[in-house]
């Protein structure tokens, strides 16, 4: 409390920062495309670091691209207290899904300028590099390096599709690299973000404590049969993968259903090949994308999806697999940071809920090294990675207060 009056946060400026940063890279759509590493990625950053500068922090960049700004604490050497999120986008992005996470955290370091305040702690915002993975083809890829996921050497060597290298833009961009990246000691990381689901919205709340983020994984199926024309064949005598198909989908449904209502199941790909209208096709490929909180219930939905694949190629007498192609383990928040947060929104006594965050994110890398938890906002229809993206100023400010206050009890302010 500062003489009686608790702190807020200038849900104005931080207004006016998210549309000014949308401004570049925007689309015709009302959208913005910024993908990581590119000429509009680097205009965004530049601004956002004139804004940091004026504040006060200092600015620095990373060998694999991550943008840390610093605010310094009564007891410098103490690990920072950080926030963040990403400023890349979508090719057919918002403006809100990673851009709110560090105008937010810009926004709670110039509220504690305005008022006075000193942390313990210092304080950091960081902006993580290719977040997205659309333009190279790892998501959270910064943050990933930062956590020691992933090697150096292999986000470097991640390419766009003209052929452009990781390591060749970010030296094009000014990016000294080649040191390795070691996170710095770190206290305490929060990431406050648009739901980007509909969850909030539907329960009428302002602010979502994020106690995890969900297993996930994506399964290929492939099946093999024969291709034979779709008149002369009898039906008993054709290799036809798609009788795998038709036994599969309902008991996947079946599967998720009575893990219902956390698990999610995605038949995302479905593919024939040679896909002509009269001909049985020689092969049958599908993508299935599965979710869930509980690791218990996500390996056995996960065992499940395996059997009912590998029982129905016996039944059908074809040849096939299933195998995992992609995993990202998920995450329990820590909590003394998922704690601070309930701390802060009973503070300003906003209406919460606890989530469990069904897309990934940074703080899922940041969580596999230091104490870390998130915060959601509502955003209209739970609409993201899409240009009609939307979100309320009141929900955005009310979320950066909540980050305000988080933050000063994890870095001990004082005024
Ligand atoms: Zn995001």
């Amino acid at each position: 409390m500062l003489n009686g009056k608790s702190p807020r946060v200038d849900g104005d400026r931080l207004w006016s920062r998210l549309m000014a940063m949308a401004k570049i890279g925007a689309t015709a759509q009302g959208g913005c495309n910024r993908q990581a590493l590119t000429d509009a990625d680097w205009e965004g950053r530049a601004l956002l670091s004139a804004w940091a500068h004026t504040a006060g922090c200092t600015v620095r960049v990373d060998s694999v691209g991550n943008l840390f700004l610093r605010r310094s604490g009564r007891e410098d050497t103490l690990p920072v207290v950080m926030t963040g999120s990403h400023l890349d986008t979508q090719p057919t992005g918002g403006k809100f899904d990673g851009v709110y996470g560090v105008m937010a955290g810009l926004e709670v370091i110039d509220s504690l300028n305005d008022l006075g305040i000193t942390t313990r702690h210092p304080v950091e915002v960081v902006v993580w590099c290719n977040e997205e993975g659309c333009r190279f083809p790892q998501p959270m890829m910064g943050s990933a390096v930062w956590a020691g996921r992933t090697p150096l050497q292999s986000a470097y060597a991640l390419s766009d599709p003209a052929g452009k290298s990781v390591r060749q833009e970010l030296e094009r961009l000014g990016v000294t690299t080649g040191a390795p990246v070691l996170p710095q000691p770190v206290k305490a990381a929060l990431e406050v973000h648009i739901e980007q689901g509909p969850v909030l919205e539907r329960c009428r709340k302002t602010i979502g404590v994020v106690t995890g983020v969900q297993h996930m994984s994506r399964h290929e199926v492939i099946v093999h049969g024969q291709e034979a024309h779709a008149g002369p064949t009898p039906m008993d005598m054709r290799r036809d993968p798609i009788r795998v198909l038709a036994d599969v989908l309902p008991a996947f449904y079946a599967a998720a259903q009575k893990r219902a209502p956390d698990a999610r199941l995605t038949v995302s790909i479905i593919e024939t090949s040679p896909g002509s209208p009269n001909t049985v096709p020689g092969r049958l490929r599908v993508i299935v994308d599965l979710r869930h909180p509980l690791v218990a219930q996500y390996r056995s939905l996960r065992a499940e999806i395996d059997r009912l694949v590998a029982e129905s190629l016996q039944r059908q007498g074809l040849e096939g697999s299933i195998h995992c192609v992609w995993e990202a383990p998920g995450v329990e928040f820590d909590g003394e940071c998922i704690a601070a947060v309930r701390k802060a929104t009973a503070a300003l006594q906003l209406n919460a809920m606890d989530l469990v965050s069904g897309a990934g994110h940074d703080s899922v890398n940041v969580a596999a090294v230091v104490p870390t938890a998130m915060i959601f906002v509502p955003c209209a229809g739970g609409l993201s990675h899409n240009e009609a993206e939307s979100a309320l100023p009141s929900d955005l400010e009310a979320g950066a207060n909540v980050l305000l206050h988080a933050m000063m009890s994890l870095s001990g302010a004082a005024p």
